[in-house]
């Protein structure tokens, strides 16, 4: 599947806040957002006109970003979360959170979620014992997510431990640090998505 591989501290001042792509290194003054945090380009420093259709097709690039999406598959979330019962604002943000690349950011098992992605797509990652290598994928109540075996040495996971022992990992999910493994108690309900994110605007975009 298709993905953004251009520089990703652009999104970043791009959309004004800090979207937390690059792992440790958005925790550091080293981070764009610290040194020019304002929109790249020529015109970045002017302020940009705020309208209605302005507001929310930022709020939608801000959250497509986030997980590192595309359009074509961010809108297919939409199209699905429109479709289900319930506020389909929180349904959206609850299928993105379910993505198997983000139940590995979340469990702390990655840095980021590119790098979380990288690791579902090498193979390193089972759910309920088998080998699952599809970032999409969408995790189930009761599912156990684990790194394998034969991943249980390298590096970029280690390395990632450590630097999650800043963060909490949400209520929806429980972390087994010493066996690198992790359990889906329940899908995560809107107060349990830790984002800074109006979601109904995305739907205001869409349902245009
Ligand atoms: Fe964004 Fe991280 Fe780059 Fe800072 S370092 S601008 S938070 S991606």
């Amino acid at each position: 599947m298709a993905r953004y591989t251009g520089p990703v501290c652009k999104l970043c001042r791009r959309e004004g806040e800090k979207l937390f792509l690059k792992g440790d290194r958005c925790y550091t003054d080293k981070c764009a957002m610290e040194k020019r945090p304002y929109p790249p380009g020529q015109a970045g420093k002017k302020r940009p006109r705020e309208s209605e259709y302005r507001i929310q097709l930022r709020e939608k690039q801000k959250t497509k970003r986030m997980y590192g999406l595309l359009e074509k598959q961010f809108r297919g979330y939409y199209e699905l979360a429109n479709r289900q019962q319930g506020i389909t604002g929180e349904n959206l943000l609850r299928l993105l959170e379910i993505r198997l690349d983000n139940v590995v950011y979340r469990l702390g098992f990655a840095k980021s979620r590119s790098e979380a992605r990288q690791i579902v797509r090498h193979g390193h990652i089972q759910v309920n014992g088998s080998r699952v290598d599809i970032p999409s994928y969408r995790v189930r109540e009761g599912d156990l997510v684990q790194v394998a075996p034969k991943a249980k040495d390298l590096l970029v996971i280690k390395a990632a431990i450590i630097s999650s022992e800043r963060s909490t990992v949400p209520g929806w999910l429980e972390v087994d640090i010493e066996k690198l493994q992790g359990s889906v108690i329940s899908l995560p309900t809107r107060d349990q998505i830790d984002l800074t994110v109006k979601e109904n605007l995305i739907v205001e975009l869409y349902s245009k």
